[in-house]
């Protein structure tokens, strides 16, 4: 006969963070750059305070169990209210990314069937325009108080009167840990997006995971700051560690350029940040115009998408940042892999060192991943076989929301699509999305290493490279390069730049000049709009030469 263990199985509920906060660090911060404009700041006690006034009005907005709560808001502490609130009562936090095209926000928001759409003042011309094509929303919430409600065609709450007129007692009830509390959509650069549906035990394991010793490492000494908004995978799940471990939690608002986030910093003393590496790029020309620092910061955690060597390098040597790159997707919560060090890869040379902590890193207990090559075998770990990136565990998705088909194999394994090599030390590298690797006469080229090549040259901006059609090799490497502000910069100063540090064959076929690069709402490179535009580029530069 099995003999189970006697121990308690208390079920892992989000509202408990806050609770523990607000009991134990009750008057550690949450500081906010409002979307009025004035920094605003309280204490978890006051938070927990408000989220429990805040449930009482979703309740009488008629908010029932399991109903989705929709928000289009930047990273403040009203959207932090709602993240506990909503989720702490038994319905659904649902963030949608206000950057996407209006027909996506749409598909989105009547997809989920969100019941109350709760907006932040930037927004509201969004919600204007789409919400005679939204069919679930019962009421929309303008989140600022009295003085700031705007004229508008919408027949708007005012979030700070619901407030006032609520009271704080509540309970948080206890029920399921498998219970959904939150969902994302996951942008959808192909088809339509597709939901990703948090649990509460996922959540809570997914935040137990990242904050540890090893990982993120946050004490209660630290400031952490997502730059990452709460719309693009939970900010990371910062606003889930901050009060799990008595952190100090600083949220940027609408501040994404270079001046606000310098600002934000120094005056918050904020020692922790995550952030896509676009976000790096431009706070770098600030610094660098104004010659201001940003001192408090010790680390930065960087994914999303590749972090040059160049960009890591100078954070450390010139702003005595270290980062951690991680990989990361929606379904994973989103830490996948990350860049931290182990004392064996301590001891090696310096060089070899760091370009093995350059990588995306390793996974964290918790995470199981492998790399399987075309026979469907494990591809062997010496760093430089590619293969498909699977992974399995607590925090991994199984499927998408109101999507029949499971997304995982018997076994349990989600395929993530990205094609990557991993070394005897555990840490991955990226080669590309499989969608996305150039296939030149059937080998494979890695655009994000070039990328990351092109974007060391002083007079470089940003980078992408992406595979396009030739008569020859099938698909050769072709660049654009945004150049620095005010410089100029030719395809054979790029290509000279790039001889001899890579393969020969792998040297783009040509390096086109623009001004502008497309981006997703993720801050990614667009390449499939990238390829569209340069798709015959190649084929009419042979032409004219013949
Ligand atoms: P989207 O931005 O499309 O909404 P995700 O944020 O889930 O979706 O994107 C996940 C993808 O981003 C990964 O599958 C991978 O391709 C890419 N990515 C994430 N982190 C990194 C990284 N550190 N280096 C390279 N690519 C990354």
């Amino acid at each position: 006969m099995t003999l189970y263990g006697l121990m308690q199985e208390r079920p892992l509920l989000i509202a408990d963070l806050l609770r523990y906060a607000a009991t134990y660090h009750g008057d550690r911060q949450v500081a906010t750059r409002t979307v009025e404009g004035p920094m605003h700041s309280y204490g978890y006690a006051e938070a927990e305070q408000r989220s429990k006034k805040l449930v009482n009005v979703l309740n009488k907005l008629g908010v029932e169990d399991s109903d989705r709560v929709g928000t289009l808001a930047w990273s403040t502490y009203r959207h932090f209210e709602l993240f506990y609130a909503a989720s702490g009562m038994g319905a659904v936090l649902h963030t949608t990314n206000p950057r996407l095209f209006d027909e996506q926000i749409i598909y989105i928001i009547n997809h989920a069937e969100d019941k109350v759409l709760f907006i932040d003042l930037t927004f509201i011309p969004i919600v204007e325009r789409i919400a005679p094509k939204l069919t679930s929303v019962k009421f929309f919430v303008a989140m600022t108080d009295r003085a700031h409600m705007p004229d508008s065609s919408l027949d708007l709450l005012c979030y700070e009167d619901l407030l006032s007129d609520a009271s704080a007692d509540y309970e948080w009830p206890e029920f399921d840990e498998r219970k959904a509390s939150s969902l994302c959509y996951t942008s959808g650069t192909t088809g339509n997006p597709k939901g990703v549906l948090y649990s509460h035990r996922s959540t809570v394991i997914h935040a137990m995971a990242a904050a540890r010793n090893g990982a993120f490492g946050i004490s209660p000494y630290d400031a952490l700051m997502p730059i990452a908004p709460m719309y693009h995978a939970n900010a990371w799940s910062l606003p889930y560690v901050a009060p799990m471990c008595g952190a100090k939690l600083v949220l940027p608002g609408p501040g994404m350029d270079g001046e606000s986030i310098q600002d934000i910093i120094e005056r918050e003393g904020v020692t922790f940040t995550c952030a896509v590496p676009t976000i790096f790029t431009t706070l770098f020309q600030y610094l660098e115009k104004t010659g201001k620092r940003i001192d408090s910061l010790k680390r930065a955690m960087i994914g999303g998408s590749a972090v040059p060597r160049a960009m890591s390098d100078k954070l450390l040597d010139t702003y005595g940042v270290q980062v951690l790159q991680i990989w990361g997707m929606t379904e994973l919560s989103p830490l996948g892999t990350l860049s931290t060090s182990t004392p064996r890869v301590d001891q090696l040379p310096e060089a070899e060192r760091l370009d093995i902590l350059s990588r995306q890193g390793r996974a964290q207990y918790g995470l199981e991943i492998k790399v399987v090559g075309p026979d469907g075998a494990e591809v062997p770990r010496d760093g430089q076989t590619s293969g498909d990136l699977w992974v399995r565990g607590p925090w991994v998705s199984r499927g998408y929301f109101r999507e029949e088909r499971e997304v995982v194999d018997a076994d349990g394994w989600f395929n993530t699509g990205d094609v990557v090599a991993i070394d005897g030390y555990g840490y991955i590298k990226i080669t590309d999305r499989s969608k996305d690797v150039i296939k030149s006469g059937g080998e494979w080229i890695s655009s994000i290493d070039l990328e990351n090549l092109a974007i060391a040259h002083p007079k470089v901006h940003m980078a992408a490279v992406v595979g396009v059609f030739h008569p020859k090799w099938e698909e050769r490497p072709l660049m654009i390069v945004l150049p620095k502000e005010g410089v100029t910069v030719s395809e054979d100063e790029i290509l000279s730049f790039m001889d001899g540090k890579v393969a020969k064959w792998w040297l783009p076929d040509a390096v086109v000049i623009v001004d502008e690069i497309p981006m997703t709402a993720t801050g990614k490179y667009k390449k499939t709009e990238i390829r569209d535009i340069y798709r015959n580029h190649l084929v009419e530069r042979l032409e004219k030469l013949a």
